[in-house]
């Protein structure tokens, strides 16, 4: 499985290596709160309900063919794409296949090339009118890092195989990048729409839904938004067909509604857990384990880890001013990732004293019966009297003198 469910940025970079491992931790959506979004700001896509049972996915379906719809499609709400190959994307054309596909989907266990072997729940389903289909295809707008700007990218090969497309023939992905002092132009959009082959019937709304998309983006602090397939139908409409949205959560405290859209049954429960305490954790796939104050003392702990023949278990951040209890949780959380073989805390004291730090790991340690190894590397304000904590508690630490000294002992005790 790639590092992050990023298509846009893989498309753009034609790589996963530019794919920043926090990505994950930005706030996903569903694709059916995407759309809801999207249709505020006139976005067209089709008419359908999301249910989370199989009663209400009955009512939806039923209430759409007394509309007189030609048919429904049944369509697994899960925080990862390619569901339409793993089987969680079906159409109806009778009530009683909606019914039928309903049953299946709702509960199953789906795995796609995005959730990883064991798949995602079903906890959700949405059921939309079918869209009679003439093209299949991609829009995407995402930052560009290398530029520091916005990208809009459109593509005819949209629909299942966009990452082939990626790899394979790259200028089949067009690409208009964005002044952010001028914004999306709608020359721009035009451009995109042309370069679609969009007939001449279709270009003017098509730009109108190329601008209408950007307007979402950028009002919603949106990291990300795909619309993947982006369709024509054979009476020249035009719909986003799927949805995907990411936000930065950096902006979330000015979007109290989309705070609320997000689903942490659908999130790394650790990453969850840690969150409620306000650590700042991130699973990786190593054995060492770290707790580590501030993000580039995590960084450079992670560094030297590797330097020294090992592999972080994760980033743990218990940040500047943890209590004791934070430091519990923390272990609980690092002591939870079965993978764990030894801990490295690795503390510079400032605000968080290093006598209160040495407490709190001795408390911990204690109540949680730690059994595995515990390096650690301790300095700055109370530095002696945290020693001495640590040295009289009778616990089984390791202290090493220097980072580099304390990466090779733990390295040597998750062996
Ligand atoms: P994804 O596989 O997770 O990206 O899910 P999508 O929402 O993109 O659906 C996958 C595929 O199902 C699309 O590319 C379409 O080919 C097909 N599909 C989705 N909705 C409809 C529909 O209303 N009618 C038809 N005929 N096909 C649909
Ligand atoms: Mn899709």
């Amino acid at each position: 499985m790639v590092a992050c469910g990023h298509r846009a940025i893989y498309l753009l970079n034609r790589s996963w290596r530019g794919c920043p491992r926090t990505e994950d931790t930005k706030i996903k959506i569903h694709e059916y709160q995407a759309k809801e979004i999207l249709a505020r700001y006139g976005v067209p896509v089709p008419r359908g309900e999301s249910a989370n049972t199989f009663e209400d996915a009955v009512a939806v379906a039923r209430k759409l063919f007394a509309d007189g719809v030609p048919g429904v499609v049944v369509k697994a709400q899960i925080h990862a794409g390619g569901r339409g190959k793993g089987g969680g994307v079906k159409v109806a054309r009778t009530r009683e296949d909606a019914e039928l596909h309903a049953k299946n989907i709702l509960g199953m266990q789906l795995v796609t090339h995005q959730t990883g072997p064991h798949g995602q729940k079903v906890q959700r389903l949405l059921i939309e009118e079918t869209a009679d289909i003439d093209r299949e295809l991609y829009l995407g707008i995402v930052l560009d890092r290398a530029v520091g700007k916005l990208v809009f990218m459109a593509s005819q090969a949209g629909g299942m195989e966009i990452e082939e497309v990626a790899a394979k023939t790259p200028e089949a992905i067009f690409k208009e990048t964005i002044d952010p002092a001028v914004g999306f132009g709608s020359w721009q959009a035009r451009k995109l729409a042309f370069a679609l082959g969009l007939k001449p019937s279709q270009i003017n709304h098509a730009v109108e839904f190329f601008l209408s998309l950007y307007k979402a983006y950028i009002e919603t602090d949106a990291s990300l938004v795909e619309i993947n397939p982006f369709i024509t139908t054979k009476d020249d409409k035009l719909f986003a067909l799927d949805a995907k949205i990411n936000f930065d959560d950096n902006a979330l405290f000015r979007h109290a509604d989309i705070r609320e859209l997000r689903d942490v049954t659908e999130e790394a429960p650790l990453e969850v857990e840690a969150s409620k305490y306000a650590l700042n954790y991130i699973k990786l796939d190593g054995s060492i384990a770290c707790m580590v104050n501030g993000a580039g003392l995590a960084m450079a702990t992670m560094d030297i880890i590797q330097y020294a023949g090992g592999s972080p278990a994760n980033f743990l951040d218990v940040g500047g001013g943890a209590t004791q209890e934070q430091i519990e949780h923390a272990f609980e959380i690092l002591l939870s990732d079965s993978n764990v073989k030894a801990i490295l805390i690795n503390i510079f004291g400032g605000i968080l004293r290093v006598d209160r730090l040495a407490t709190g790991v001795v408390a911990a340690a204690r109540n949680l019966k730690v059994k595995v190894p515990i390096v650690l590397r301790l300095e700055g304000t109370n530095v002696e009297e945290g020693r001495k904590i640590i040295k009289e508690s009778g616990l089984n630490f390791q202290v090493g003198a220097t980072m580099k000294e304390a990466a090779e002992l733990v390295v040597a005790a998750a062996k």
